[in-house]
């Protein structure tokens, strides 16, 4: 087999929907060069959605394609290269990830995961002809006003389908909930059960699941069996929402990175996973709210955090672990006095012994990420090591004959 072509990137972008994007546009406003790899549409599942009229910024509300285009055009500005191929395994444990493809290994001294997920199905008959656009939804906060006064079917019975059920009883005039439970049975949780069971607008098929989609162009009926005497009933609707769960495009990360039960992705506020270097934007995390904006939110935070993280890395790299002189750090914090008292001092020892130490001063504050790679739980803090980089000693004694006598044991 032939050797796959490596090329190497500051950032590479896994997943070209609107979180990708997004961490796209920072990267490589940031002159990060960046690589957003993307295995089926450019603007992922956004694209499939005709009208988004809760994106900020569009009164008139929006299509989802031309949004998405919008997007990919300012990546592109930028100066973000694209390829359109499917990511199949990936190597982010060490300082250099790998991510690779069918033709290539790229390599990245930062990672983002903006894969999203993808809706389940029922796999009944006729479903891919109606889906999305063409009157089967998965997006209640996105499709409930356009069903205003009308009728509307949902597929489910967890606590996504009755809360996003009740959700669309605002807006439509009859909700039809098809159940595969016996009469009174539910998955979602018991508050939300007694809700919807005496919400008025809600009309509950007990025992059934979907037999097949119907309809010209458009969704006209949905024909539901009924599982304990197969007897079928053709029912018109205008829209059917399917809530039978959200499968997170994370196969490729399972040993490799940390995943909730459900797949999802875990990462802090910050994006960040447990891994260095590796963020996670959109969809694909484990949250509450899944959308448009929010996804535009995570990847702009994942963007900045990669930048922050690739620069630090540099600092870490060539400052703090110089190989020239013996190292001194002296961690403070501004929010400590004690601490930044002893700051002139500090100077005054770099330069007694300016020829041979090199002191770096951290702020805790500022230097957060920069004091976790040092381990430095308290402060104020000195950390003293050899040429090679060796930490010979990490303490919060911050006197000045310690330090000078630590120093020269050092040279
Ligand atoms: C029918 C529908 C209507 C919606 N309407 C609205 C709305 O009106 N307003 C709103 O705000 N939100 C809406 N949403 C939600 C919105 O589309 C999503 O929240 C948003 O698209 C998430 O963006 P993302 O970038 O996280 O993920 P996605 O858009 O899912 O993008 C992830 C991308 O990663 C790619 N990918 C996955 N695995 C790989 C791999 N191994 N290699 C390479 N590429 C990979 C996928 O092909 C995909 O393009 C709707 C969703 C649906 C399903």
């Amino acid at each position: 087999m032939r050797e796959k072509k490596r090329e190497e990137y500051d950032v590479v972008i896994i997943g070209g929907g609107a979180a990708g994007l997004t961490a796209g546009i920072y990267c490589g406003r940031a002159q990060l060069k960046t690589l957003i790899i993307e295995k089926a549409l450019v603007g992922g599942l956004a694209t499939y959605t005709n009208e988004i009229e809760n994106y900020p910024g569009f009164p008139e509300g929006t299509n989802g394609l031309d949004l998405m285009n919008l997007f990919q055009k300012q990546a592109k500005k930028f100066g973000v290269a694209f390829k359109l191929t499917d990511v199949k395994k990936v190597k982010l444990d060490s300082p250099k990830k790998e991510v690779e493809t069918f033709r290539n290994i790229f390599e990245a001294k930062a990672v983002i995961i903006a894969t999203g997920g993808s809706p389940r199905i029922t796999k009944a008959t006729n479903e891919e002809k109606f889906l999305f656009d063409k009157g089967i939804s998965f997006c209640a906060t996105c499709d409930a006003a356009a069903n205003t006064d009308k009728t509307v079917m949902v597929i489910g019975s967890g606590d996504a389908a009755i809360e996003e059920g009740m959700f669309l009883s605002k807006f439509a005039s009859k909700i039809i909930v098809s159940v595969i439970h016996d009469e009174g049975k539910m998955d979602c949780n018991e508050i939300a059960k007694a809700q919807a069971l005496s919400n008025d607008k809600m009309e509950f098929k007990w025992n059934t699941m979907v037999n097949s989609f119907e309809g010209q162009d458009h969704l006209e009926t949905v024909v539901l069996k009924n599982l304990k005497t197969g007897k079928l009933e053709t029912i018109t609707v205008d829209t059917c929402f399917e809530f039978i769960g959200y499968t997170p495009n994370t196969e490729i990360f399972a040993e490799v990175v940390q995943l909730s039960k459900m797949g999802y992705l875990i990462t802090n506020l910050n994006m960040e996973t447990e891994l260095p270097g590796v963020f996670g934007a959109g969809d694909v995390r484990n949250k509450e709210l899944r959308q448009v904006s929010t996804a535009v939110g995570d990847g702009a935070k994942a963007g900045v955090a990669a930048e922050k993280f690739i620069a630090e890395t540099e600092i870490f790299k060539n400052q703090i672990l110089q190989k020239e002189k013996v190292g001194f750090i002296y961690i403070y914090s501004a929010t400590n006095a004690p601490s930044m008292e002893l700051l002139p001092m500090m100077q005054d020892i770099e330069k007694e012994f300016i020829t041979d130490v090199k002191l770096n001063i951290l702020d805790v504050y500022k230097g957060k990420s920069l004091c976790d790679r040092l381990a430095c739980d308290v402060e104020p803090m000195t950390i003293f090591y050899t040429k090679d980089g060796e930490v010979i000693e990490q303490s919060s004694q911050c006197d000045r004959p310690h330090i000078t006598e630590k120093l020269k044991s050092l040279l």
